[in-house]
């Protein structure tokens, strides 16, 4: 071996060690400082709702980047915005209200928020990211007057046409400051799963400053990164989510703002999700909880204010890989069939990541009527009716959605008919009982 070559080898292994790669020119979207380190490289994946018509499948497809950084300032783990969130969210195939628990989870939430802060007909809520109007609905049953801001088109119409009162924009500051000129602040702003799918976070923070009334709560749901990380849930990440937060960045972030969170729950959704609870920071009327306080403290102890904690996780998701592969393929040398339950997000990014085509996943299923008769973008794998399953009769059923795997075996309990066998991909490859 000559020098160079040594050399170089050297120069690799330090590299791989500290993950740190050159300066891309990319720079933190919450504190502006530049980028240098990976989290976690998915490789090249096409946007993860692009859902294809059979006209479709001859024609090239945009793939792009699925990096993900993490700040060394201020720890916000994000994706650059690759592809604009207009081109994204304009059209859109994600509807809430085709899962049962979420909608449940929704009506809950209603119950508990009018309970403890006690809105009536006269108070004002706004959700943001509105979607379908699958939660707004119960607001309305109880007379209480609500207003949602969806971006997506044909997302929203549903939302009219359910009598979800809707507008049809992106929010951020210039969309709060027309909001309050022709009428009111809100007492209320809910935002759930939408923090991360914002470009600017900055401009949609300031906006719910404006929009938010004094003595007014906002709640923010999303994925909680430290579930992420330690649950190993890397196909949540996916281009449509741009930013990935612990409870302390997500603190800091609101402060910058001058919007204290003073509580915060954990819950089960989405894998492991917060709801974030924020106020003005002039408004001394709701103290910090206990729970913000611990959730804080067990976030700094399980390292989320130190680099080395971030750099650990690629690691972990290529043996993930390659597991969830030794498994596919010993199901193909036994000659047993296997097919996909679900159509979600996350399975796009599990299969394209993986390489997992109709060579190894004969087909899935969607209860979405949108998604039906179409192919999942990239691996192009066939999506029918649920009732293919029952005609088909196959060996496994791997569930891509594993976050709703309890939901979705009590609707498969009819597979055990023929032996059919239940498969999660995550947090590892794992056949259930
Ligand atoms: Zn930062």
């Amino acid at each position: 071996m000559n020098q160079t070559m040594k050399s170089e080898i050297v120069l690799k292994d330090v590299k791989s060690e500290c993950n740190e790669i050159p300066a891309t020119g990319a720079l933190c979207r919450f504190c502006g400082t530049s980028l240098r380190h990976t989290l976690v490289d998915l490789g090249m994946s096409p946007l993860c709702e692009s859902y294809l018509a059979a006209e479709q499948l001859n024609r090239m497809e945009p793939f792009y980047p699925l990096h993900v950084y993490v700040c060394e300032r201020c720890f916000l783990v994000q994706l650059q915005e690759y592809v604009s969130a207009e081109s994204i969210f304009t059209e859109y195939a994600y509807f809430s209200s085709y899962s049962d628990s979420w909608l449940q989870h929704a009506s809950n939430y209603v119950d508990q928020m009018v309970q403890r802060f006690g809105y009536d007909t006269s108070s004002f809520v706004v959700e943001l990211a509105s979607n379908d109007g699958y939660l707004l609905q119960y607001f309305i049953k109880k007379n209480i007057p609500c207003l949602g801001v969806e971006p997506a088109v044909n997302v929203a119409q549903v939302a009219i046409d359910k009598g979800v009162p809707t507008l049809v924009k992106f929010f951020g500051a210039a969309t709060a400051h027309e909001m309050v000129s022709s009428g009111r602040h809100a007492d209320l702003i809910l935002a759930n799963n939408a923090l991360a799918q914002v470009p600017d976070v900055n401009d949609f923070v300031r906006g719910m400053k404006i929009l938010l009334a004094p003595g007014g709560v906002v709640t923010i749901e999303f994925p909680h990164l430290m579930k992420l990380m330690e649950e190993n849930q890397f196909d949540t990440i996916y281009h449509e989510h741009f930013s990935y937060f612990s409870f302390i960045t997500s603190q800091e972030i609101f402060a910058a703002h001058g919007l204290t969170v003073f509580d915060v729950e954990e819950l089960p959704t989405h894998g492991g999700s917060l709801r974030i609870f924020a106020r003005h920071t002039e408004d001394t009327s709701k103290p910090l909880t206990s729970r913000a306080h611990e959730l804080r403290q067990r976030e700094i102890s399980a390292g989320f204010m130190r680099l080395e904690t971030y750099s650990q996780f690629g690691e972990q998701v290529k043996e993930t890989k390659r597991k969830l592969l030794e498994f596919l393929i010993r199901v193909r040398r036994e000659n047993k069939s296997i097919c996909g339950y679900g159509a979600p997000g996350k399975g796009n990014t599990l299969l394209n990541y993986c390489g997992i085509r109709s060579d190894l996943l004969d087909y899935t299923v969607d209860r979405s009527p949108y998604k039906q008769g179409k192919f999942l973008p990239g691996t192009h794998i066939p999506i029918f009716h649920p009732d293919k399953i029952s005609e088909t009769r196959p060996d496994y059923i791997l569930i891509l959605p594993w976050n709703l795997k309890h939901e979705i075996r009590q609707q498969l309990s009819y597979v055990r008919e023929w032996g059919g066998r239940l498969v999660v991909p995550i947090p590892v490859v794992e056949v259930l009982d």
